[in-house]
């Protein structure tokens, strides 16, 4: 039963979207000198459900994001400052899951997870479950460059971020009423008790969600991933989020996993990915379309979509990605009704979009 009511919500989700969009700059015959994809997270993101208001908020932090990350690759910075650089503004930004803004657990808690990698070296860096971190992107990193391990998790990881004199934030800053409400709500739903408000947080105050008509599938919108190629040619790609609301038992999603959410390799492409992390590990979704252009002689919209809208559709997974190649190609790929995603490529206008029928 519980399949079918599963299975039924699914086909609802995959069934009101449009599919992908990509901009092949390639096929425009010129390889730009970087370029930079973004994503904001992916899920029922309908036509007329935010207010105005809510939704230009957003369109700004990702055109935002793509000045952040074009200033550092515009100056010949490397792809992994450029990624760093914007997915720590997206931390701090409360419109996301990812830093402060991020989901609670079904504990009242914000546990985070991120990763980067380098398509250069394959070298990479992950964390999971930290709590106090401010920036877990930056600790991903730290990860990678200054520990001989790929990945760290919970009080461990929170250790090294301290030693590696990283900041450090109470539990009351990443807090806001709006995911605090969202948790609440879904634990409503599955029957359990709403744990005491974190140390430090504010009152509880009427919270609006931006949302003209919420539903239950407001769940959990907002994961931040972006994938950059700088002018030396090298592909990095990171995630940062705070997984989904109001999950349990030290849950860990695919933000963090390199091959499903985060993947990079010069050889194909780099990938970040949004969506129900179950599915995406099950799919090895990132490194499994990177695979495919390296191996299948596939081109990279079309690795994307086979991934996306055929392997992860089939499974009933939903989400989506946003990916690029050394060349210069950028896709994106998503069975949602919407994802916050943005791109620019050096001499290109920048292209910011929320729902499936946009560019
Ligand atoms: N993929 C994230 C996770 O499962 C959530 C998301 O992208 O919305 O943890």
């Amino acid at each position: 039963m519980r399949k079918v009511i599963l299975t039924a919500i699914v086909m609802g989700l995959v069934g009101a979207a449009s599919f992908a969009q990509s901009t092949d700059v390639a096929a425009r015959g010129d390889r730009p000198d970087w370029a930079l994809v973004v994503h904001g997270g992916a899920g029922v993101i309908e036509r007329g459900a935010m207010t105005p208001e809510r939704e230009a908020q957003y369109r700004a932090a990702m055109a935002r994001s793509l000045e952040i990350g074009s200033n550092v690759l515009g100056e010949g910075g490397s792809s992994i400052d450029a990624i760093e650089a914007v997915i720590r503004a997206f931390e701090d930004d409360e419109l996301f899951n990812a830093g402060r803004g991020a989901v609670f657990t079904a504990a009242g808690r914000n546990e985070l997870d991120s990763s980067i990698m380098d398509g250069a070296t394959l070298n990479a860096g992950a964390v999971a479950g930290v709590t106090s971190v401010r920036h877990p992107i930056s600790l991903a990193r730290a990860v990678m460059e200054r520990s001989r391990h790929v990945m760290l998790q919970g009080a461990g990881a929170e250790t090294f971020a301290v030693e590696q004199g990283l900041e450090i934030s109470p539990a009351s800053h990443f807090f806001t009423e709006r995911r605090w409400v969202s948790m609440e709500r879904a634990l409503g739903r599955m029957g359990l008790p709403v744990p005491s408000r974190p140390d430090g947080a504010p009152d509880p105050e009427p919270v609006d969600h931006g949302m003209i008509e919420r539903d239950a599938r407001e769940h959990r919108f907002g994961t931040v991933g972006v994938v950059a190629l700088d002018r030396a040619g090298n592909i990095a790609a990171g995630t940062s989020t705070g997984g989904t609301t109001a999950k349990r038992w030290g849950r860990v999603g695919d933000s963090p996993i390199l091959g499903a959410g985060t993947y990079a390799n010069n050889a194909s492409c780099g990938v970040s990915a949004t969506g129900t992390g179950e599915y995406f590990i099950r799919l090895t979704i990132a490194s499994r379309i990177c695979a495919l252009v390296e191996f299948g002689g596939v081109d990279l919209q079309e690795a994307a979509d086979q991934v996306i809208q055929n392997e992860l559709t089939a499974l009933q997974g939903d989400g989506g990605i946003v990916a690029l190649t050394p060349e210069g190609d950028i896709a994106w790929s998503f069975n949602t009704p919407g994802m916050y995603r943005a791109q620019l490529t050096s001499g290109g206008d920048p292209i910011v979009s929320i729902y499936g029928d946009e560019d």
